[in-house]
């Protein structure tokens, strides 16, 4: 399924054009130029948008910011598309891979100008290294807890509406693939794009799931955007990779398939679970810090805890 040289671009073609292809689509039929395909990729994100409802011109929009070509490609799309959105990095403290990603976001964020927010974890409970080694769990675990907690914080604390992040085709592929292999319900259940408002959470929505992982990174690659190329060192291993793999060969044999296997889940699957109104668990508010949480202490504040209990 590669390009055949001398391609010319489907839409040039259609204009009389006669630009060569730099990029095969072959889930969309499409062969496109450098300059279609970026226009092709921000339709896209556009639609997406609109067809889940996950924001106006109005809002104001937080993006989560990892240094990675997901969510910069995301943010460059956003503000070339006229909304207004601002970014937030999480410095997690994972060595030389925060340092390079934490550059790379605010050297962008001057680029597009545009304001990047900054959290340092140490400064807030410890860098994620630290509390690997004092809480009895995965890292990446552990790591997502706290993104979540501090995105839904600062996002309220600055004001901002709305929380996009970069989430792309093939992280929803691999997390529904997973939580199917389990049949984890209540984790199907909230598998959405958009996870509207709740009592002390913003809503949070995935402007790229549609997007495959090869169209954002060649999006951030013809636009020069400079990202970390690396993965998070902690990240080795994780069955979400392993899911991955699988996918791409599967994609590879029929085009279309991480597409129709996630649409299809939307479509069909996601409103037979939501169907019975089914109870919500009851969100209380944590005693220690007065985030919203399904316990009586959140789990960030768990993890604050066992980390003094470690340090004294
Ligand atoms: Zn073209
Ligand atoms: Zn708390």
């Amino acid at each position: 399924m590669r390009l055949k040289k001398g391609t010319r671009c489907t839409i040039c073609k259609s204009k009389k054009l006669n630009n060569k292809a730099v990029v095969f689509l072959p889930h969309h039929r499409l062969a496109l130029c450098k300059e279609h395909f970026i226009s092709w990729f921000e339709n896209r994100v556009e639609k997406t948008i609109k067809e889940f409802k996950m924001f106006s011109k109005n809002d104001t929009v937080l993006v989560a910011v990892s240094g990675g070509k997901d969510s910069l490609s995301l943010w460059n799309a956003l503000v070339k598309l006229g909304y207004n959105a601002d970014g937030l990095y999480i410095d997690l403290g994972i060595g030389e891979y925060s340092k390079d990603s934490k550059i790379l976001s605010l050297d962008f964020s001057k680029k597009i100008g545009r304001k990047l927010h900054i959290v340092d974890l140490k400064i807030e409970i410890e860098t994620i290294p630290v509390i690997k080694e004092s809480v009895n769990k995965p890292a990446c675990s552990a790591c997502g807890s706290v993104k979540r907690y501090y995105m839904n914080k600062m996002a309220k604390e600055l004001g901002y509406s709305v929380i996009a992040t970069g989430h792309n085709l093939d992280d929803e592929v691999a997390v529904l693939f997973g939580n199917t292999l389990g049949w984890d319900i209540d984790y199907l259940k909230r598998q959405y794009p958009v996870l509207e408002e709740e009592e002390g959470f913003i809503k949070k929505v995935k402007p790229l799931c549609k997007i495959t992982e090869k169209e954002s990174a060649l999006y951030a690659v013809f636009n020069n955007i400079e990202y970390i190329e690396y993965e998070c060192p902690f990240s080795e291993g994780a069955s979400s990779i392993r899911y991955k793999e699988i996918w791409s060969k599967l994609e590879e044999q029929s085009p279309g398939s991480k597409l129709r296997f996630y649409t299809g889940f939307l479509k069909k699957m996601y409103p037979l679970l939501n169907k019975e109104n089914s109870k919500k668990d009851d969100l209380k508010k944590c005693i220690i810090c007065g985030e919203p949480s399904f316990h009586e202490i959140c789990s960030v504040c768990k993890l604050k805890q066992k980390i003094q209990k470690v340090k004294v």
